[in-house]
């Protein structure tokens, strides 16, 4: 099942609501000591809570992004991970360490110890040494509790605001489309907590013996990763919650200079780890959706929807997503469960702050459907929309398309055309597409990087993979033996 790159939208998430959990269980303030720093510190959430947070979370994750389907990997990093946690100030958490099926470049922790790594990160690292330092990082921002304090601010902003808030903030979710949705996985900390996560991951990786001069690669790809672009077209997330790399490079350098410890019996790990990633999946897969022009193609949900033309389109884990040229209207399509579509319309329009207006339970090419009209009450004022559920391949898809309250009138033709136009993908060539992957070389005799792309040519640019080789450019000098990645195959853009 690779079927997962639009589900649990934030429609979704009007219903069950991410703070569902902190609203049953209730505010209880309490002091409790860091694990890392000793102080103690005003926590609203017990330990309990926390682990109970993140394992929700992680739910959603799974479902939503899912994981890459490669046991060996998996295992590979958990392992690595789980050593490190286990050697860490808060051993008895549940651990667990997961590659998400994502191309953006991304690491993130949930409260309780779930940590995950994109394979669009991966595919941009070339050691073990470089993924410990990641892992390392994320498993300090749970054991300093950063995203349990952050969660205890949101927290205390949800519960003055009451449940009609769930909606308003989600809806201000939308708005902020490069928030990517799944907002509480994305937390921003605090430039400290980042600066003690660094420190912490530093501490992790040198105490299993790896070599931590490699950390100073990880922040340098990063960086030159946002640049270009990001691999595979997309902004590395990572980056834009983490910034200041190049801080981060001359503060870990400061670290080494102090180091008591020698490194030369430390672990790189190059092999090793590019082994694990060999035929992984490079950049954007396009079995989980791709556009077309305004034309959205999903070969294993077999869908396709047209999008109003011109409008701005994306495709993220969470929800596919098209706004207006003027960006005062949005349209987008996510999964909404099981729920029969007349039942998940009636549940949408029930919240508190909608009001519905006429709906139809007329099918759309032939799948059951139940749509209606809409306004709802946001923190960003009243908006109003055009809602539909429909019945396809035993799940239901939720399409919302919205805009500011009195603007519907222009808009509504393109909301419902998109909503006419979901059907049957029927297209053979959009439903046998591949995805590109990551080949290893071993290069038989030295040579420069144009030298090598003329020889084993891939389908990424030469800046790409001189990125995601840590090679400085097209020049510079590939030693004989050793391996190199290159992107073979994929969908040629169109
Ligand atoms: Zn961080």
């Amino acid at each position: 099942m690779t079927s997962r790159a639009i589900l649990a939208h934030p429609v979704l998430r009007l219903w069950t609501g991410l703070f569902g959990v902190l609203l049953v269980a209730g505010p209880m303030a309490s002091c409790a000591r860091n694990p890392v720093t000793g102080k103690n510190e005003i926590s609203l959430v017990s330990e309990g809570q926390e682990i109970e947070m993140g394992r929700q979370a992680s739910q959603e994750v799974a479902q939503s992004i899912g994981f890459v389907d490669d046991p060996e990997l998996q295992a590979y990093v958990a392992g690595i991970g789980k050593r490190m946690a286990a050697k860490s100030e808060r051993p008895e958490l549940p651990w667990e360490f997961h590659v998400v099926n994502d191309a953006a470049v991304n690491a993130f922790a949930l409260p309780g110890g779930f940590i995950y790594v994109t394979r669009g990160l991966l595919s941009h690292m070339n050691s073990e040494a470089e993924l410990a330092s990641v892992l390392g990082h994320e498993v300090g921002h749970v054991t300093a509790r950063h995203s349990v304090q952050q969660i205890s601010k949101a927290q205390l902003a949800t519960l003055g605001l009451g449940v009609g808030s769930i909606l308003s903030s989600d809806i201000a979710q939308f708005a902020g489309i490069a928030s990517q949705g799944l907002g509480v996985l994305f937390l921003k900390y605090g430039r400290d907590a980042e600066n003690q996560a660094d420190q912490l991951g530093f501490k992790y990786a040198l105490g299993l013996n790896y070599d931590v001069r490699e950390m100073a690669n990880v922040f340098v790809t990063l960086n030159r990763a946002s640049q270009a672009g990001g691999g595979g077209g997309r902004l590395p997330e990572w980056l834009s919650t983490h910034p200041n790399p190049e801080n981060r490079v001359s503060r870990t350098e400061e670290r080494l200079d102090t180091l008591q410890t020698s490194l030369q019996n430390t672990v790189v790990g190059r092999d090793e780890f590019l082994q694990q990633i060999q035929g992984m999946t490079f950049g954007e897969d396009p079995r989980q959706g791709f556009f077309e022009g305004s034309m959205f193609y999903h070969p294993d949900m077999r869908f396709q929807l047209e999008f109003p033309e011109g409008w701005k389109t994306q495709n993220t884990p969470s929800a596919v997503v098209a706004i207006s040229p003027k960006e005062d209207a949005i349209v987008q399509l996510g999964l909404a469960g099981t729920t029969p579509p007349r039942e998940a319309a009636s549940k949408f329009l029930s919240q508190e702050g909608v009001r519905a207006g006429d709906a139809t339970t007329r099918s759309i090419n032939g799948n059951q459907a139940a749509t209606s009209y809409f306004q709802a009450q946001t923190q960003q004022g009243v908006i109003e929309g055009i809602v539909s559920f429909i019945s396809y391949g035993g799940s239901t898809f939720g399409l919302m398309g919205y805009t500011a309250q009195g603007g519907l009138q222009n808009y509504q033709d393109d909301f419902q055309g998109t909503i006419n136009s979901f059907n049957r993908l029927q297209n053979s060539a959009a439903l046998e597409v591949k995805p590109a992957t990551i080949e290893l070389v071993k290069v038989p005799r030295e040579m420069t990087l144009t030298q090598f792309n003329q020889a084993y040519p891939s389908t990424a640019t030469i800046e790409e993979l001189a990125i995601i080789n840590e090679i400085e450019g097209p020049d510079s000098v590939i030693p004989r033996g050793r391996t190199v990645k290159r992107v073979v195959g994929g969908r040629t853009q169109g």
